[in-house]
């Protein structure tokens, strides 16, 4: 019976994972669905290859933390990680994600 149980939970489990890939965005942290060229949380772009190609084209600014050109509309720096708009944000707020 426990068995069974742990079956079912299982199979729950995986099918929540296909009905909607998702994976975690490697500068804010945030969830995101797949397939997404860029991150709805952060704005930042998740393939280096379009930023060869469209990159430059967009508007950058300088990190105020690490002084690197990022996207002008991105929420986090992709270098240090720093958030732009909302530097109050924690570290704690990150763990809870997990
Ligand atoms: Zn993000
Ligand atoms: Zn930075």
């Amino acid at each position: 019976m426990q068995n069974d149980a742990l079956h079912s939970l299982m199979n729950l489990k995986s099918t929540a994972i296909q009905r909607k890939r998702m994976k975690k965005c490697p500068y804010c942290f945030e969830v995101v669905e797949e397939p997404a060229a860029r991150c709805v949380h952060c704005l930042q772009f998740f393939i280096d290859s379009l930023i060869d190609a469209d990159y430059r084209s967009l508007d950058k600014k300088k990190c105020i933390f690490c002084g690197k050109k990022i996207l002008s509309e991105a929420k986090i720096c992709r270098f240090c990680r720093h958030w732009l708009d909302e530097v109050n944000r924690t570290a704690d707020d990150i763990d809870k994600i997990d």
